[in-house]
């Protein structure tokens, strides 16, 4: 039952995923659906790799860890897509494919220090606050082109682009001029930017506004809730 609602639920956002690229005049092979488990544990999580989503995204460290550990057998890559303190970075990024959130200097300083020393290049999308609310994590707008030259020196770190997340209160039209402000800050930063630095990724959208987000550039959307329409929560 369960494994077949999920199939299906996946499909449903992949379908939608076509649909808003066709609508902007996109190819959603260039969108990335991140599914998001955080509100489930291993069993359905596996299910969800069963049923050919790789891409995952965790939240919790803790929980990375754990199901990264007992589903290992399966070709997941994973997504950590919250906050990170930096004393849990060692243990983290042997399982992390994508890090999204690199929300401060003092964060990316320790990522390259420990990707440094196993001898590993690290990528690593910057989280920008664009709805400004004070309990967002994140880098303000204007101190973009210092975290770029600042992390253009880190060499076992590879930023990849830009990730951000609508304000709570925004609701949807505020969340389409958010994206809209991560797709020009990025268009902007491009054209200063060092040249061992990536913008091409934009990780934006929810399952609330993954479709506005296509809209605006995503090219990578985290989409939970919509996952597990259905299925009871453990
Ligand atoms: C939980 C979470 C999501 C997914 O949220 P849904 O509303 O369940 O789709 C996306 N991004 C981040 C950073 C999250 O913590």
């Amino acid at each position: 039952m369960s494994p077949a609602l999920i199939a299906e639920n996946i499909a449903k956002v992949r379908e939608t995923i076509v649909e808003c690229a066709e609508k902007s005049g996109r190819l959603s092979t260039d969108i990335t659906l991140v599914g998001v488990c955080k509100y489930f544990g291993d069993e359905v999580t596996r299910m969800v790799a069963e049923a050919g989503l790789f891409d995952l995204g965790e939240n919790r460290p803790q929980q990375l860890w754990n199901k990264a550990s007992s589903l290992d057998a399966l070709p997941i890559r994973w997504h950590q897509i919250g906050h990170l303190q930096r004393n849990k970075v060692r243990r983290s990024l042997p399982f992390i494919h994508l890090f999204h959130a690199g929300d401060s200097m003092r964060l990316l300083v320790e990522i390259n220090k420990e990707a440094d020393r196993v001898q590993a290049v690290q990528d690593v999308l910057l989280e920008v606050n664009v709805s400004g609310e004070e309990a967002k994590h994140g880098f303000m707008p204007d101190e973009m082109d210092a975290v770029l030259e600042e992390c253009a020196g880190l060499s076992s770190l590879r930023v990849r682009g830009l990730m951000a997340m609508a304000g709570l209160h925004s609701g949807l039209d505020g969340a389409a001029a958010e994206f809209e402000s991560l797709r020009s800050l990025k268009e902007r930063l491009e054209r200063s930017k060092p040249d061992n630095v990536e913008l091409g990724e934009l990780s934006m959208g929810m399952s609330r506004d993954y479709h506005i987000a296509i809209e605006h550039g995503a090219t990578i959307v985290r989409v939970g809730s919509s996952l597990f329409e259905g299925i009871p929560r453990t």
